[in-house]
């Protein structure tokens, strides 16, 4: 049982509300601090997103009605579209498809030890450690069997251009599956590693629910209230207090000073250790290697207001408000891929979107955070890229938009208080994964600082609406706190 009686959560993200609503309810004081006027952060900007995971709707005695399955429709240039539902695809390709589903649903469960526990440290590591490292093991050699074990190795690896080459003729199956291991990085289909980014998205996969992010933050508030938790909105954290070496508290930014007995972070790592605590409570290495992480988001986002429903040739109004996708071949979305690299916006953008009866959501890639000619200039330019290529799916569409607003990975880092703008507070890469996250010596929820914690997307298993870093460090914090 923890000796920590109250807590402070910076930031009232899903994963800080989580971490909160855990601690709350094993019997600490805890606070949420938020700096806007909602709780929630990034889950307002999803359209739809996949569930929380399971554990954390049983532990909190969450219920959330998932509205009608979503299905994803990749757009066709030629009228001929296809969709994917659960594990069916339309199309020739459909028995395939379910083949590769089942096995990469296989590959993804097998990561289930490392996803859901503190990662392991790779030395100094105590029974905890030995006990993931244990069940992963077991998981990879046992759960898999031989053969799935050794593929499973081959390809976790690769890059998901070259697996989906091997595996698959049509080229917009192909496109709409890199565009997946792709959205939120700064990455393309050809770097190395992204099948990992794949497979971690699968372990979230619920089978494409649609769950509001409306509900899910209501429900969280109400679980976290239930527990305790006392919530605060529009109270922006300036700096963490440390005396004797600990952390002791908060100041905010209107100059009040909180004190609690730990520290919970929600915000992203560049923020809590460069600006909030200040690298005068750092050692020098260790700030080093804080400010390398790779932290600049590379997707804008797009929020159309129609003033009719679009027509697209070839897919019935029905489902327009599926989850569409424009990536009609991977190497379209590679060489969208390729002007982010030099500081441009993609001339031919891959993007997915939502209709929300005349309101179009659309993520667009790639929308460099430091675009060379800065996005003051840049901006109309990428909005009238995308509509270019939307024009091409929905003739008339540009003629039918009657406000269209920007929020490029600058405005994400301004409005959220994330150092970069990065959708995932940092880029979900092996070297930048699992006990590297977000850097090595605070890849365990704990930080260099004692009291001081860890609980958002910047930790350990990473981004998307899952509540898993909040969960785990919750776990993490009861344990030793
Ligand atoms: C446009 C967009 C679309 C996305 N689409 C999807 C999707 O479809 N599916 C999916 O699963 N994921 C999606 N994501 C990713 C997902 O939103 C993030 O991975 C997730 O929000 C991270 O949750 P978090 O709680 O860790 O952090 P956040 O949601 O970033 O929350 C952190 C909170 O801390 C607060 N904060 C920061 N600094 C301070 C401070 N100094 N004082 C007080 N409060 C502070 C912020 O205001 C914020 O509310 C999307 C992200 C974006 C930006």
């Amino acid at each position: 049982m923890t000796k920590a009686r109250s807590a402070i959560i910076i930031g009232g993200g899903h994963n800080g509300l989580i971490c909160a609503a855990y601690l709350a309810r094993k019997g600490l004081k805890v606070e949420v601090l938020e700096a806007r006027n909602t709780l929630g952060g990034g889950l307002a900007l999803t359209s739809s997103h996949m569930s929380l995971h399971a554990s954390i709707l049983k532990d909190l005695k969450i219920k959330l009605t998932s509205q009608a399955p979503v299905k994803t429709i990749a757009l066709g240039p030629d009228g001929e579209h296809l969709c994917f539902s659960g594990n069916t695809v339309d199309g020739p390709e459909a028995a395939r498809y379910a083949a590769f589903r089942e096995e990469y649903l296989a590959y993804a469960k097998a990561l289930g030890p490392l996803m859901l526990n503190t990662p392991p440290r790779l030395k100094d590591f105590d029974r905890a450690d030995a006990m993931t490292f244990g069940k992963l093991g077991w998981a990879l050699r046992f759960g898999l069997g031989e053969e799935a074990m050794r593929e499973f190795l081959r390809v976790a690896g690769m890059n998901v251009y070259d697996v989906l080459e091997e595996r698959f003729s049509a080229p917009l199956l192909k496109g709409a599956l890199a565009y997946d291991a792709i959205i939120g990085c700064h990455v393309g289909p050809r770097t190395p590693n992204t099948v990992l980014n794949f497979l971690m998205r699968l372990f979230h996969d619920s089978g494409q629910q649609r769950v509001s992010a409306a509900a899910t933050t209501s429900a969280l508030e109400e679980a976290a209230g239930k527990a305790g938790v006392t919530m605060k909105c529009g109270a922006k954290v300036a700096s963490i207090l440390v005396q004797s070496d600990k952390a002791v508290g908060v100041t905010l930014d209107t100059g009040e000073a909180l004190r609690a007995d730990i520290i919970v972070s929600n915000a992203d790592a560049k923020t809590t250790f460069l600006d909030l605590l200040g690298t005068r409570h750092l050692d020098a290495l260790f700030a080093h290697r804080i400010s390398k992480p790779r932290t600049d988001g590379d997707v804008a986002r797009l929020r159309l207001s129609l003033k009719a429903r679009p027509t697209v040739p070839g897919l019935p109004d029905s489902d327009l408000s599926q989850r569409l996708v424009i990536a009609p071949d991977m190497r379209t979305v590679e060489r969208a891929f390729n002007a982010s690299k030099y500081g441009e916006y993609s001339k031919e953008p891959v993007m997915d979107m939502m209709l929300d009866g005349r309101t179009l959501s659309i993520n667009a890639a790639y929308a460099p955070l430091k675009l060379k000619e800065g996005w003051e200039a840049g901006a109309e330019g990428f909005k009238a890229a995308v509509l270019t290529v939307l024009e091409r799916y929905a003739p008339g569409l540009s003629a039918s938009v009657e406000t269209a607003e920007l929020m490029t990975p600058a405005d994400m880092a301004e409005a959220f208080g994330n150092a970069g703008g990065h959708w995932h507070h940092g880029e979900m890469a092996i070297d930048q994964a699992f006990m590297m996250r977000p850097v090595h010596g605070t890849a365990q929820y704990e930080t260099p600082v004692a009291g001081l914690y860890l609980c958002g997307a910047a930790a350990h298993p990473g981004g998307d609406i899952t509540g898993l870093p909040g969960r785990n460090a919750a776990k993490r914090i009861l344990r030793t706190a």
